[in-house]
């Protein structure tokens, strides 16, 4: 029988020693790589030498001769083996690992480490077994009874266990501590320096390229740490043990590998789980924050337009009757004229100071009225959105046009004004279907609101090397277009920013801004076009207006939208 754990050698000194050691136990070696059994429960299919000279047999061929696999399986393990195999041979087990007995030639019984899979053999599902000897529990026969014992616990304990003298030299070590460094069983006998081993592994790129003696001397160090402690490594064969190494009271020490890899897995993927449930959280508060403020937004719009609608007949009576007044006045003031000669000096200077004053005030309510009417015009304009067609339009071109509009228009108010205006127009962008007149209004909108922000700091902060400029960026991915106008104006506060989209929300002065600019431009790109209205800036240094649209929306205007 191919027992070595029966042989007798003084332990390996250098890592040579312990390969030569190899060689002289080559048989024995070979006995402790695993051996392959491929079968179908019923017909073997495969065995390979190492696995006949494990089980006693001469030949590969005797195995294969053999009735069944059932033939090496012991009698009271049969009934659990049918359905093992069974199930995977339907692809249930997939691979496992487990300690097996098995009927060697003679009739004795062998203890294997076995590591099952189900594979493909030939286009057929086959099961495969590669069985690895276990150390045989009669080696442990010429051991005084406590040794024995002792042997014993170690070997049926799941972890992988290493015990260490004082001078860190082995011990002893069970099968599941072979098992877990993928080790020979048997490498490294009772004697064997710690420092060996971590060579080995070393030689074996356990610890990629760092020097081989400075790496041994640091574990070697650890071991002898006073006190419990644990570390984590992972194994070249991929998996994470938890190893603990415990002083003993001789001054010994006992190493413990906790095989931690499935923990490791499932803790993975619980923090994997965690992060994914993380962002779609921040995505659902994003998306609920939008979708209040919209709600806001459509709430408010509504109500902007029936404020105006009311106001509007009032106002046009006061802009009319304010005309006619003035007509009237006009024509009293003619009609009284050829009485002027009757009057006293006194009176008639009183009675034309009071018809001028009346004019003036005339005029005044006639000003205030058409810019009362203007506002009302604004607020009108939320209802009344999507009201123009649904075109496929260039939109390079739509924004290029409502650049050149918005900047005459500034430049008429102000003819000293100058911006530096930088065009990044992506051709892909290509044609969009959306409303022209009403994407327009946006982006004359945010090009004034812009002009006036560079202006402003031009203006405040008198620095003649400050140079306005906005850069206008469109852009095209996958199936939205984007609208990027960023300027390096006044720039806007976070307290700004929150109620940019609110109607009526300006900081412009009175007769300067009406505050309905945003609020309508966030119904248009995000109610009418479903398209979305970001919006970044740092004070006195930028902001940066985007409007993303997709390239192609139901027409669905938005009075209809409201309807609904
Ligand atoms: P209005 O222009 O009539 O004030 P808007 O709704 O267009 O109304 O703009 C609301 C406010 O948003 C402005 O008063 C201003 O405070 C701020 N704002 C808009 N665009 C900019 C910009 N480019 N830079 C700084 N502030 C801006």
């Amino acid at each position: 029988m191919d027992d070595f754990t029966n042989l007798r050698v003084s332990p390996p000194q250098s890592v040579q020693e312990a390969l030569d050691l190899g060689h002289v136990y080559h048989d024995q070696l070979v006995a402790a790589m695993p051996g392959l059994l491929v079968h179908r429960g019923d017909t073997i299919l495969h065995c390979s030498a190492t696995l006949a000279r494990l089980l006693g047999y001469e030949t590969t061929e005797s195995v294969q001769a053999l009735p069944s696999a059932m033939a090496l399986v012991p009698e009271d393990d049969q009934h659990t083996e049918k359905d093992v195999y069974a199930r995977c041979l339907k692809g249930l087990i997939r691979s496992q690992v487990r300690r097996i007995k098995r009927h060697r030639a003679d009739g004795s019984i062998q203890w294997f480490d076995q590591l099952m899979e189900s594979v493909d053999w030939g286009g057929q599902p086959a099961v495969m077994e590669m069985l690895t000897l276990m150390r045989p529990l009669a080696a442990n026969a010429e051991l005084p009874h406590q040794e024995q014992l002792l042997q014993a616990a170690i070997d049926a304990m799941p972890n992988g266990v290493l015990m260490l003298d004082s001078d860190l030299n082995v011990e002893g070590a069970n099968s599941e501590f072979y098992r877990l460094w993928d080790y020979p069983v048997g490498m490294f006998p009772p004697g064997t320096a710690v420092g060996l081993i971590l060579t080995y592994n070393h030689s074996r790129g356990d610890y990629g390229d760092v020097p081989c003696e400075e790496t041994v001397a640091a574990l070697c160090n650890r071991f002898r740490v006073k006190g419990i402690y644990n570390s984590e490594r992972r194994v070249p064969n991929g998996r994470t043990l938890d190893i603990r190494n415990a002083p003993r009271a001789d001054g010994g020490y006992v190493i413990t590998h906790h095989d931690i890899t499935d923990r490791k897995r499932i803790e993975d993927e619980l923090r994997q789980a965690k992060e994914r449930a993380e962002a779609i959280l921040k995505e659902l508060r994003e998306t609920q924050r939008q979708l209040i403020v919209q709600e806001k937004m459509a709430a408010l719009g509504q109500l902007t337009a029936g404020i105006a609608h009311e106001l509007k007949n009032p106002l046009n009576f006061v802009n009319n009757f304010a005309e006619l007044s003035g007509e009237l006045l006009d024509e009293l003031l003619e009609l009284l004229e050829p009485l002027n000669d009757h009057l006293d000096d006194a009176t008639r200077v009183d009675v034309n100071d009071l018809a001028g004053s009346l004019q003036g005030n005339l005029r005044k309510i006639a000003d205030h009225g058409r810019r009362a009417d203007n506002i009302v015009k604004s607020m009108l304009a939320h209802s009344r959105g999507g009201g123009g067609e649904w075109q496929t339009t260039d939109l390079n071109g739509l924004v290029e046009e409502a650049l050149t509009l918005s900047y005459h228009a500034f430049r008429a108010q102000d003819r000293s004004f100058n911006a530096t205006l930088e065009r990044r127009l992506d051709a892909a962008v290509g044609e969009v279907k959306l409303v022209p007149q009403d994407i327009s209004r946006v982006l004359v909108n945010l090009f004034t609101n812009s002009f006036y922000a560079v202006r402003k700091r031009q203006l405040i902060c008198g620095d003649s090397t400050y140079k306005p400029t906005l850069m206008i960026t469109t852009e095209t991915r996958e199936s939205y277009v984007s609208v990027r106008i960023r300027d390096n104006g006044i720039g806007m506060s976070p307290a700004v920013i929150e109620k940019l989209f609110t109607p009526f929300f300006t900081t412009k002065p009175t007769g300067e801004g009406t505050g309905l600019g945003l609020s309508l431009s966030y119904d248009i790109v995000v109610h009418q076009h479903r398209g979305r209205f970001d919006v970044s800036s740092i004070e006195n240094e930028h902001a940066e207006f985007t409007i993303t649209l997709p390239r192609s929306v139901t027409a669905m205007s938005l009075g209809e939208r409201r309807k609904t």
